[in-house]
């Protein structure tokens, strides 16, 4: 290892995949071969420079990078503290940060002359980046999702339909994303041959949790620059949602050492972190396992049986967290704390009104976090939270939960 690496946040995971005690690949014997041959294809692709020059033009014709660094100047001043900056990633296409690493496995398929692109997804957003990105390349897109989900996201449903995918409904055990999981991974042993699986978080066997993490980390790199421009220095703290963690890990993983960087990531704390599981917080409220081929903290009941939680977001409610989250957690290089529906909801609306921004609920957990420690904080003291998702989604959501009637609306 190079000296300058040693002591270094950033250079897990190690050959097996692990992060500290978490992630790996716990895969069936089946799989192996398929997750070396994927491995292998990263590896070559990482340094590959006509890889990372396509991925540039896309993500700066098709997606619209760099998304911009805004000084929330309304907000600062009504919640008078700290400064707070918002990453822009909801202006990218399809509303969220997910293209951005949708985009770089699409193009590593590619490469591998892979035709038919499986994903699973449970809200539907990373269904629709995928299909989304399939439709560009003209690539066949089949997405499984939870029969439940299915009604329950019908919106995406059909964008996904719009888009060409194949959207198949999982009934297999409760219907929902852990399930659509499970059925993407026995598609993928059965189709090797011209499959590849794009996964939507820093979650999965490895190599998984490392690549999603350099896709999304566009988000960090650019952020690293831009505050070094607006402000001469580094933020002093950054704050992100976390569902399975990745646009989380995509802003905090350039920053993972630089000693002065506070990491904070916020966990959908639903009605609360408490033994009936209506919450998604895996590490303030779950318990170590397996699930998606690599250890982490995970929502689980007494047997060890992967529990559903609840979110108001739908994008949050992922049962696990990416491995390295859940390294950083134990090791202390980041905090993880939690932000209920409530908190969430009130951030929203706020949000709406200081800075004409209509924000996604999941970066209204990480904006209602802002809210608790910004006041007590110094004026020159720097935050920058990650605005990963837009709104427009969750409009339906939030008049219902604010007593709205849409249809009988003046
Ligand atoms: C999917 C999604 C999330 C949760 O996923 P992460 O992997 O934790 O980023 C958060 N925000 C938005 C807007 C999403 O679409």
């Amino acid at each position: 290892m190079p000296e300058d690496l040693i002591n270094s946040f950033m250079t897990g995971p190690d050959e097996a995949g692990r992060f500290g005690k978490f992630g790996g690949r716990f895969v069936s014997e089946t799989l192996m071969p398929l997750i070396l041959d994927l491995e292998a294809e990263y590896e070559k692709a990482k340094t590959d420079e006509t890889f990372w020059a396509e991925m540039d033009d896309l993500w700066a014709h098709y997606v619209g990078r760099p998304s911009p660094m805004y000084f929330a100047d309304r907000l600062t001043a009504y919640l008078g503290g700290a400064k707070i900056y918002m990453k822009r990633d909801e202006l990218n296409h399809t509303g969220a940060h997910k293209i951005n690493n949708v985009l770089g496995q699409i193009i590593l398929a590619r490469r591998m002359g892979k035709t038919r692109i499986i994903a699973e997804t449970g809200a539907g957003q990373h269904g629709v980046a995928t299909a989304t990105v399939c439709a560009k390349f003209g690539l066949k897109c089949i997405v499984y999702m939870g029969a439940h989900d299915v009604e329950r996201q019908a919106p995406n449903v059909f964008r996904m339909r719009l888009l060409g995918a194949e959207v198949v409904p999982v009934t297999s055990g409760r219907g929902t994303l852990k399930d659509a999981m499970n059925d993407a991974l026995r598609d993928w042993v059965t189709n090797v041959h011209d499959t590849f699986y794009c996964i939507g978080t820093v979650a999965g066997p490895h190599p998984y949790p490392a690549m999603v993490r350099d896709f999304q980390s566009i988000i960090g790199k650019e952020a690293k620059a831009q505050m070094l421009d607006r402000e001469g220095r580094l933020p002093d703290t950054l704050i992100a949602a976390i569902g399975g963690g990745s646009n989380a890990m995509g802003l905090f993983y350039p920053f993972l050492d630089d000693a002065d960087v506070g990491i904070i990531g916020v966990e959908a704390g639903g009605k609360g972190v408490n033994d009936k599981m209506e919450h998604c917080a895996s590490l303030n409220g779950g318990r170590p396992g397996v699930l998606h081929g690599n250890r982490t903290y995970l929502l689980q009941d007494d047997d060890g049986q992967i529990l559903e939680g609840h979110s108001i977001s739908a994008g949050l409610d992922y049962p696990g967290i990416g491995p390295e989250h859940a390294w950083l957690n134990d090791i202390g290089r980041a905090q993880y704390v939690s932000v209920t529906d409530v908190e969430a909801l009130e951030a929203f609306q706020l949000c709406c009104a200081q800075e004409g921004i209509i924000p996604a609920l999941e970066p209204s957990h990480a904006l209602a976090h802002v809210t608790k420690i910004a006041p007590d904080l110094p004026a020159d003291h720097i935050i920058c939270m990650n605005m990963c998702g837009r709104g427009d989604k969750d409009i339906f959501t939030v008049a219902r939960a604010l007593g709205f009637d849409m249809e009988g609306a003046p």
